[in-house]
Order: structure tokens, then sequence, then C-alpha cells
């Protein structure tokens, strides 16, 4: 096998392995395979930052989750199901939202509280719990500003993830929080930004920059190409 072989290919070939979308109860444990070259990658020796497969690492993977929901397109592209929260609270008369910079792949870039809707979940539920497994804050008021009552419904944007999708189909809410935000294991810096800080100053994934630059009418400057 070729180091670097064609994307497709390895998606075909994965597809025939996983077959074409998430069924619950499908697999029992989590499947890793190989980006450069689609080789299964032994679970023990796969970790969230990176793994090393042969003469290359990677900090990213095609990471099948046993409670995650994927499907494949007819392309054979790979397609993930998220929801992401604006998470804002106002101080005297300014609003600031709350951002956490990445640990992990795409490392170094501000996002908002995100993450992929597991099987049995609402867009509604996963929100809530990823907004709280990345902020710790406490949600005062939940308003839905993309997607519907289902994953299926949301907005397909190109975002790479470290489980190896580059499309995503997003879910958005729009929550007024209170507390102060508490880091988890996926970020390095988590804090409350005004939209000037956000527009002018951060280094955004590209969801998060899509979504602000939705939200503000105005686009960020400085927003991950991929
Ligand atoms: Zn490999
Ligand atoms: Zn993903």
């Amino acid at each position: 096998m070729g180091a670097n072989q064609d994307r497709k290919s390895i998606l075909t070939r994965i597809r025939g392995v996983m077959g074409d979308e998430s069924v619950e109860g499908n697999i029992i444990e989590t499947q890793v395979f190989c980006i450069n070259d689609g080789a299964i990658i032994p679970t023990g020796s796969w970790r969230p930052e990176e793994y090393t497969h042969n003469d290359h690492a990677n900090p990213r993977a095609f990471v099948f989750d046993p409670n995650m929901i994927w499907r494949f397109k007819e392309d054979n592209e790979l397609v993930h199901f998220t929801a992401g929260t604006i998470l804002w609270r106002k101080e005297y008369d300014q609003i600031r939202y709350c951002l956490m910079r990445r640990r992990r792949y795409p490392a170094g870039y501000y996002t908002i509280p995100a993450g992929h809707i597991e099987l049995g979940e609402t867009p509604h539920m996963s929100a809530l719990r990823e907004s709280f497994e990345e902020s710790g804050l406490g949600v005062i008021s939940i308003e839905q500003i993309a997607g519907g009552s289902t994953p299926y419904e949301g907005i397909e944007l190109l975002d790479e993830c470290r489980r190896g999708s580059i499309y995503h189909i997003w879910t958005l809410f729009s929550c007024e929080c209170i507390g102060e935000p508490s880091l988890s294991e996926e970020g390095d810096v988590i804090g409350w930004y005004t939209q000037s800080e956000i527009i002018n100053n951060l280094s955004l994934n590209r969801a998060s920059g899509y979504f602000f630059g939705e939200l503000f009418n105005e686009t960020p400057k400085n927003v991950r190409d991929q």
C-alpha cells in the first residue's frame, strides 16, 4: 500500500467495510482507519491528538465511534452531524461570547462549543451536552438558529474534523449563559470575547467563522481555510 492513496478510493473501501450509514448496534467498538492509506489502526495505538502508522504520523484518522451518527454521500465522501452552541452573556450593555481554543486537530483555532451528534440524540440534547462538557456554563435560555428537529436537517459546511470528515451537517443554537467557563480536555484556553475581538483578533475554525459571520453580518478576518 502506498503511503498516500487517493482519499476517495480509501473511503470507498471503508464504506464497503462499514456500510452506508451508522446503525445503532452495528459496531460495538470504535473503528479507526489510517487517513493516508485506509489501514485498520488498532484502537490501542490511536490517540485523539495523533497516531503513528508505519512511517507516517497524523493528527487525523477516520474514526467510527459506536455512538456517533455518520453517513456516506453518493460520491463516497463521509458526512458527520454536528450540534453547536453560541454561548453568550451580557456584561452591562456589552454581549460577550464564549470560545475555546482547540488543543486537538485543528489545534490552535478558536471554536464555539460543538460536537458530533450521537445516535438517539436530538440536536437540542446534543447541543446542551456538548456545551456543558466543553464550557461548564449554565444555560438560562436556548434558541435554535439553524437546522431542524433531527440531525439531518442542518446546514452542510465544509469543515474538517479530527475524525476524518470534511463535511458536517450543522444544527446551531444560541444560549444565554451564567457562570464562568472551565476548560475541558479539548481546549487550552477558554474565555469571553467581544464581537470586535471575534471579528478582528481570534483565529477561528471554519464553522465558527461562518456562524459568527452570519450573526454579525461581517466576515471575521482570521478563519481557517478548511
Ligand atoms: Zn497508514
Ligand atoms: Zn466530524
